[in-house]
């Protein structure tokens, strides 16, 4: 008697401490995003919320020029592949983001801080769908873009204005570039608002006044009102133009340029008129990369490297 009893306890240890294993074990899943967050590693995965699906957008520090990456639970997509200066960098920051494949590929315009490392990304991912608008330039640059594009049998999808797509469960609507006739490569930019839940971001490539000009003839604001606004062209004072900013409304505002870069990019002009638009700003000149990550709900800036 006393050596089955003996056995029973011992079972119910066992089954105590197998109990006790899984509930640290869901503790440690669970809380393992906002570990790594209070530790200052990078996230890759972030904080499940609500129906646990989030998007992540990282504005990625290639110096004078722009890649913003964003991770959905439909796959990856990347927008523009900063000047080819920067390579190293935008490969190793999508080499420790695990990325391998981009379900879609966004050259906004085909200017070298935009498209400088577009033949490598076509080259050494596999990238199922290109997004460029019809504008050609004589560059090495869009050359050997052109003829790794063609190499790696991606659909190429033209910007047509008010299409969209999903990728998991973010819209892509593509806004621009909706003039045929500018002057600047600029406004010819892919222009595109992405909505995930009640959360919104305007990324605007270098799109300039000519092209905004137009982009507000075409929309209503309550198409062009964001939470997160994408500045346009760095930050220079070619681009935010008031209406536009009045229109975008935004809380947050992104700049990717370059630290101490030659344009004296952003303008002090761009970012007083945030400022007075009380949007928060973030430039990565100054803070590295930027990643924000959006539940559907509320917008978080992870902490700086
Ligand atoms: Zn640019």
């Amino acid at each position: 008697m006393a050596k089955r009893r003996s056995r029973r306890n011992t079972a119910i240890k066992n089954i105590t401490l197998f109990l006790l294993l899984v509930a640290i074990a869901v503790a440690v899943y669970f809380l393992s995003p906002y570990l790594e967050q209070y530790f200052g590693e990078e996230p890759r995965e972030a904080i499940p919320v609500g129906d646990g699906e989030y998007i992540e957008i990282h504005v990625i520090d290639v110096g004078q020029g722009d890649s913003i990456l964003i991770r959905t639970a439909g796959g990856d997509m990347l927008i523009d592949a900063g000047p080819s200066s920067g390579e190293d960098e935008l490969k190793a920051y999508l080499t420790e983001m695990q990325v391998a494949d981009l379900e879609y590929a966004v050259f906004t315009h085909p200017d070298a801080d935009h498209i400088g490392n577009a033949d490598m990304i076509l080259t050494d991912y596999t990238v199922s769908n290109v997004i460029m608008p019809d504008r050609e330039a004589t560059s090495k640059t869009y050359e050997r873009m052109m003829t790794a594009l063609e190499a790696s049998g991606a659909n190429v999808v033209e910007p047509v204005p008010e299409s969209s797509f999903t990728l998991g469960s973010m819209t892509v609507t593509i806004l621009a570039p909706v003039g045929e006739k500018y002057s600047s490569t600029n406004d010819y930019s892919v222009v595109m608002r992405l909505d995930f839940g009640e959360t919104s971001f305007m990324m605007t490539g270098d799109a300039e006044e000519h092209a905004e000009e137009d982009i507000l003839e075409r929309y209503s604001t309550a198409m062009l009102d964001c939470d997160v606004l994408k500045v346009g062209h760095h930050g220079s004072d070619t681009s935010t133009s008031q209406a536009f900013l009045d229109a975008v409304s935004p809380e947050l505002a992104l700049i990717s340029c370059g630290e101490g870069n030659t344009y004296g990019h952003p303008y002090a002009v761009t970012l007083q008129k945030l400022e007075a638009a009380s949007a928060e700003i973030y430039r990565t000149d100054e803070w590295g990369s930027i990643v924000l990550i959006s539940d559907g709900v509320d917008i978080t800036v992870q902490p700086q490297k």
